[in-house]
């Protein structure tokens, strides 16, 4: 059971309040200069001496972020043909802003209790990638939660099977399991079907992946190398500062654990991207203080962090909303001012997504003109291709991005998921389908049936 969370635990130490103006943070924006953690106080709060958000400094904050994101990247849009293949929603950490895990003890055989969710064998990962790589689409991308039979592979297995507490280490063994998701590099090479892109294991999962060893993330992330993993995603992030992952995701790896796995990770050669989760109970101090930790990681890295993504805090069906220690997310302006100080703080990331997931297509549009220039990706699911339930999932076509990114006045652009292989899309030449993956060849990932409703929908 969680412990209730308490007014103390929502008073922080780090609170938005600085020495500097907001017209000399808005001044050196405009000028390109770096950024400090109170300038982007100062621009995430429109002026920390003014209650609430002013509307003409807000635009003049989003306009320079604009302007910048022209100068960086000019005026592409990318997106990338990818497809979700989540392996498992059971997970028992316990973050209150999660809707996506269920309770693993109702995945287990002995149990009364029907879970919701889902948990899938390598092999039926396999057949998913494979269809979706013969789809065209460029890359997987996989990310679940911590099933406690995951080992990282048979060496990890042994020693959770001889740990004399594996409770201790949220082990039970496979068997325990109606389903069994097999190990994290059964799972990888699974799905490394044909060469596609694997983006998978948070710094989270790889966590997960050496939990009762005393083994260095190097040593896991390149045992994933081996196995196919091509990058890792920065989720997980949520706020890079303990306070707020104090209340937020107690559970879970601290700030220093999930920079130390992203470095690791990057240290055996793979790229990786990096989040911020907003809009819960942290303020304008600790997503600055964020930000200032991913520009800082960038440096160690050696620009390894191909784009920066923040995602706005979905509330609904969340703990954090049902205990009412929120009453909702991020407002609109905070939503368009993170964006904006993302791509002026991050002066050593090129690229800055709009998550159409969280803001919606309008919404998602509108980022693009507050200093985002990358739009997510088709997000293909299982779900979709097999019409499953009732629940297709969410899913963008090439066609749909061409006349999204079209009517902005801008450029859709194909990309691979480190941005080094781009394909301009020409408006005019119909039909749209990816060119970039291992077997797509220009056909749209979903024929027009198949995108169709079901007759009797
Ligand atoms: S670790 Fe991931 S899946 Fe598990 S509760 Fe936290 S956010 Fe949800």
């Amino acid at each position: 059971m969680e412990r209730p969370v308490t007014e103390a635990d929502l008073t922080f130490d780090h609170v938005p309040e600085t020495d500097q103006s907001f017209e000399n943070a808005l001044t050196k924006a405009r000028a390109g200069d770096r950024l400090t953690v109170d300038d982007a106080i100062e621009l995430l709060t429109t002026g920390t001496e003014i209650g609430g958000i002013d509307s003409t400094r807000k635009e003049q904050v989003l306009e320079a972020a604009d302007r910048r994101r022209a100068d960086v990247v000019g005026e592409e849009v990318t997106f990338v043909a990818n497809l979700n293949n989540n392996v498992t929603t059971a997970c028992n950490v316990g973050c209150l802003f999660c809707n996506f895990k269920d309770a693993a003890h109702t995945f287990e055989r002995d149990t009364e209790i029907q879970s919701a969710g889902f948990t899938k064998t390598p092999s039926e990962s396999r057949e998913i990638v494979a269809d979706a790589v013969s789809r065209g689409v460029y890359e997987v991308t996989s990310v679940s939660g911590l099933h406690p039979a995951f080992a990282l592979d048979d060496e990890h297995r042994e020693i959770l099977e001889a740990h004399p507490d594996p409770k201790a280490v949220n082990y039970k063994p496979p068997e325990a399991y109606e389903i069994d998701p097999g190990t994290y590099t059964d799972q990888i090479s699974a799905m490394s079907v044909d060469g596609v892109h694997v983006h998978s294991m948070t710094p989270e999962e790889g966590y997960h992946a050496r939990r009762g060893t005393d083994w260095s993330y190097e040593e896991v992330y390149s045992r994933l190398a081996a196995a196919g993993l091509d990058t890792v995603p920065g989720t997980a992030a949520e706020i890079l500062v303990d306070e707020v992952r104090d209340v937020i995701c107690p559970g879970k790896i601290s700030t220093e654990g999930w920079l130390e796995a992203m470095e690791a990770a990057a240290n055996v050669g793979l790229g990786l991207t990096a989040t911020i989760m907003y809009g819960h109970v942290e303020n304008e101090a600790h997503r600055a203080m964020h930000l200032k930790r991913v520009r800082d990681l960038q440096e160690r890295v050696d620009g390894a962090i191909t784009e920066f993504v923040p995602l706005s805090f979905v509330h609904q069906n969340t703990p954090l909303y049902e205990h009412d220690v929120v009453s909702g997310g991020a407002s609109t302006d905070e939503d368009e001012l993170m964006i904006a100080v993302s791509r002026l703080f991050l002066d050593n990331i090129d690229h800055i997504q709009s998550s159409w997931v969280k803001y919606g297509d309008e919404q998602g549009l509108k980022m693009l003109s507050c200093g985002a220039d990358d739009f997510m990706g088709t997000i293909l699911s299982e779900e979709i291709t097999k019409r499953a339930g009732g629940e297709y999932g969410e899913y963008r076509s090439f066609a749909d991005y061409v006349d999204l990114v079209t009517s902005i006045g801008r450029v859709p652009v194909e990309r691979s998921t480190d941005y080094e292989t781009r394909r301009v899309i020409d408006p005019d030449e119909p039909p749209f389908g990816p060119r970039l993956g291992p077997k797509s060849d220009g056909t749209p990932i979903l024929t027009p049936e198949e995108r169709a409703p079901p007759a009797d929908d």
